[in-house]
């Protein structure tokens, strides 16, 4: 079984780390969100640890941007915070499971062998905005209920535009998700794209041009 573990306290990620180590679980740590995602894109976990408090990508975040990814990996999520609200905030990103700090180590190695054995695949949430709907796990967009009809493009590039939240995304970072690595920078891909599909979105527009910056819903 391959763990991530992402805990910025180094001392304490160390004896985690050892501990799911004699467990017989190949571990791989990182200290920050920014280096959890990395990580989540180049390799394959069973089960990723998540600190919630992390520097430069918050764990809430890194969650969230999991999940939207259809990330495969099942996610656990520590924080410092035991509360209700908590918990629900924590389930509420699509983490699968929580576990507040300070716990046993040997509670955290059997959630985390719970976690690998479940067979289902993360399910996503839905994408809302407004009266669009975006599964994808079906792999649907609506909008007022009509099916709107796009290319596995179009959904990418309305996927990435609805999991940012408002954010404003750049032509680079749709193609950089939604095109592969090969893509010619230099084509108006993007821009063809942004505009069917905001044909078969229709009245009212929902993605606005940041001219100079990119687009965003
Ligand atoms: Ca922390």
């Amino acid at each position: 079984m391959r763990v991530l573990l992402v805990e910025d306290e180094e001392r304490l990620a160390e004896t985690i780390a050892r501990g799911l180590r004699r467990e017989g679980m190949a571990v791989d740590v990182v200290n920050d969100g920014q280096s959890a995602l990395i990580k989540a894109t180049v390799n394959k976990y069973d089960v990723i640890v998540l600190d919630r408090n992390l520097p430069v990508v918050h764990g809430d975040e890194v969650c969230r941007r999991l999940v939207a990814e259809q990330s495969a990996s099942r996610i656990l999520m520590l924080t410092a915070a035991g509360s209700i609200q908590d918990r629900v905030t924590g389930l509420d990103l699509g983490a699968d499971d929580y576990l507040p700090k300070p716990f046993a180590l040997r509670e955290l190695v059997a959630r985390i062998r719970a976690l690998s054995r479940r067979a289902a695949p993360l399910v996503p949430p839905v994408l809302v905005a407004g009266d669009l709907t975006l599964d994808p796990a079906r792999h649907i967009a609506r909008r007022a209920g009509r099916d709107l009809g796009l290319t596995n493009k179009e959904f990418g590039v309305l996927q990435a535009l609805l999991a940012a939240e408002g954010r404003v995304v750049s032509a680079e970072g749709l193609l950089e998700k939604v095109w592969d690595e090969n893509a010619d920078p230099f084509t108006n891909v993007v821009r063809v794209t942004i505009m069917t599909l905001r044909r078969k979105i229709g009245d009212p527009p929902l993605i606005k041009t940041v001219p100079g910056v990119g687009y965003k819903v």
